[in-house]
């Protein structure tokens, strides 16, 4: 089998309200990059499921990037949906991903409501 080889992977949320905005971000941002796509609810908030998909894109495609985004008003989240708490899921997520794979480079980065990307510290 030929080796396929992408520079990042990136998940976010399914929700249908964020996807014209992921995509004009990742349109300009990773313009000059070639990524794997994970849609799924609550984008982290279920590791298990993201790191499998991880775990697939690194074994064949050797990314090198990892780019991990949440959003305001999250229905997977519900009243939990709070800057804080997204803040605290996305710096886990990256913490047991550097622990599996402390090669890569992870970004955070949390999706206002009126298309705004923060990047997450
Ligand atoms: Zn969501």
């Amino acid at each position: 089998m030929t080796k396929h080889i992408a520079q990042a992977f990136v998940v976010a949320c399914m929700d249908f309200r964020f996807q014209k905005y992921l995509h004009e971000w990742l349109a300009t941002q990773m313009q000059d990059k070639t990524y794997d796509f994970v849609g799924y609810a609550g984008s982290t908030k279920s590791l298990d499921v993201i790191m499998s998909q991880l775990d697939i894109s690194k074994r064949l495609h050797e990314i090198k990037e990892v780019v991990l985004i949440h959003h305001e008003d999250c229905g997977a989240y519900g009243a939990e949906s709070t800057p804080e708490r997204h803040a605290t899921d996305l710096h886990k997520a990256k913490d047991v991903i550097l622990e599996k794979y402390p090669d890569l480079q992870v970004h955070l980065l949390y999706l206002h409501l009126d298309g705004t990307f923060e990047q997450v510290v």
